[in-house]
């Protein structure tokens, strides 16, 4: 990296906010939280003789712990909590956690019934088969069976041909399910349970917890959401696979947001339908009361966004997100869009450009073609009055490319084109934004990693969970 002595006059920051929580905060956390039922019991002294034994309870007691993680820390849908830890942050620790867990209930049993299979190996079918089929053992063995059923839809989901919505309905009713039928298996066959009443109350209520979020999401929250109606203003096409759509607040109603936030865009003709999009704000907040969207055409949903009427009325649920200019005190910024990740990150340069702000901004933009760039006359205009410069990255380059105006680059956004960007300044304390799908965000995310750029300094969006 470039770190040459700043050469320039850098403008007034944001103002500061809230600060969201690092990933490797969010981590640490995560692993005192799942640990804590274990060390609680035995503080209490519940231990069970034996390291095994102790092992076997540790990892049964920290998978329960997991899953109920999932339902509240790594929802996805709790403002309170995903204010502080990010979104993104949030779903990816949910993601890998997810599949740790199958591994770890998907080894329970074999993990109990291992001693035996040493001691009397003969035996072992049989003493595995008595333990799936004791009555005693039920709820355990549907719980199992379900939760293994539901990580693997969650992982192929992509592949299986289910549609986004029924599988989310399917991975939340599914896993209420699973809970409970797991704490039902804790409290009467897990060996605290059985001989401890506290340790059941623990685990009744933790799991009381996890439903009551599912059942906050699915019917409180459309409640909020139904009082704060938007209608359609307009939906064209914005590129050649992009929809731009902008909506109006229809109600008089509090809503503010920060450049670069998302909302739930709900146009299913009811508030209390679970169809709902997430899709990041386009525009600065200074044009509310409208909000505009950049959104690819992708599959379903967003293939029949043409249809939208102008005065149609939508339901926005928002705004969430971390992917903000707030409590940054960065003294340049790099912003690096993939595809329809420009919607946050033109949003976010519209609001740099309201604030006057006067500190050297790079915009590097990437997509398979020039049929697919949009803003360009915009930001043409907005490097006029702004430290701007835009870098375009394609895949299929034209002959008259880069275009008047812009810096051009053939291929993806490798470290070249983003140490280029900071040439002539002291980059060490700019910040760096990705937001573009997932594979484009974790390679870039990748190559900062590579150019020593401090994971403090990436923020990151990406367009799917
Ligand atoms: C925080 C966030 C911000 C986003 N911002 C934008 C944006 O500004 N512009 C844009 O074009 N896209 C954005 N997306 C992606 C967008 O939500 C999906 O592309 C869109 O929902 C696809 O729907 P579909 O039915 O047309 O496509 P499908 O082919 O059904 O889905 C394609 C992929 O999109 C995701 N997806 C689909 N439906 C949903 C849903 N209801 N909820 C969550 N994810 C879903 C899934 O990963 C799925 O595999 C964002 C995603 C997230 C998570």
């Amino acid at each position: 990296m470039n770190n040459k002595l700043l050469t320039r006059d850098v403008g007034q920051l944001p103002a500061i906010k809230r600060s969201p929580m690092s990933f490797y905060s969010l981590v640490t956390i995560y692993i005192m939280l799942i640990l804590a039922p274990w060390a609680l019991s035995y503080i209490e002294g519940l231990q069970i003789r034996g390291w095994y034994e102790e092992l076997v309870t540790l990892l049964s007691i920290s998978g329960m712990a997991m899953m109920l993680c999932q339902f509240t820390l790594l929802n996805g849908r709790v403002d309170a909590i995903n204010s502080r830890i990010g979104v993104d942050n949030s779903m990816r620790v949910h993601n890998k956690a997810g599949e740790y867990l199958a591994i770890l209930f998907f080894l329970h049993p074999f993990l109990i019934g291992l001693p035996r299979f040493i001691v009397a190996p003969s035996f072992a079918l049989d003493n595995l088969w008595i333990m799936f089929t004791s009555a005693e053992s039920a709820t355990g063995v549907y719980a199992w069976s379900l939760l293994i059923v539901l990580v693997l839809m969650a992982i192929k989901k992509n592949k299986i041909g289910l549609s986004y919505e029924a599988w989310r309905y399917t991975h939340s009713v599914g896993f209420v399910a699973v809970i409970i039928l797991a704490t039902h298996h804790a409290v009467t066959v897990g060996r605290h349970g059985r001989y401890n009443l506290w340790f059941d109350v623990l685990w009744i209520a933790l799991c009381a917890v996890a439903v009551s979020v599912v059942a906050y999401v699915y019917f409180i929250r459309p409640r909020s959401v139904s009082k704060r109606p938007f209608t359609v203003v307009d939906c064209h096409k914005g590129s050649a696979d992009d929809w731009y759509l902008t909506i109006k607040k229809d109600a008089d109603f509090q809503f503010e947001f920060d450049a670069g936030q998302f909302v739930w865009i709900n146009t299913s003709g009811s508030a209390f339908k679970r169809n709902e999009h997430p899709f990041s704000i386009a525009s600065s907040p200074r044009s509310l009361p409208e909000l505009s969207f950049v959104i690819r055409n992708l599959g379903d949903y967003t293939k029949q966004l043409g249809k939208l009427q102008t005065g149609q009325r939508v339901w926005v649920d928002g705004p969430h997100g971390v992917f903000t200019l707030n409590a940054r005190n960065a003294q340049g910024i790099v912003l690096l869009a993939g595809g329809a990740g420009i919607g946050p990150i033109i949003g976010i340069l519209r609001d740099l450009k309201n604030r006057a702000d006067t500190r050297p901004i790079r915009l590097i933009y990437g997509n398979r073609n020039m049929a697919q760039m949009m803003f360009l006359d915009e930001l043409i205009d907005m490097a006029k009055n702004m430290n701007l410069v835009t870098t375009l990255v394609l895949n299929d380059t034209p002959d008259d490319f880069p275009p008047i105006g812009f810096q051009g680059h053939k291929g993806f956004i490798n470290q070249s084109v983003i140490e280029a960007s900071g040439e002539g300044y002291n980059t060490q304390n700019w910040d760096y934004y990705i937001c573009g799908p997932q594979p484009m965000v974790k390679a870039v995310e990748t190559t900062l990693q590579q150019l020593d750029i401090p994971q403090s300094r990436i923020l990151y969006e990406q367009l799917g969970f």
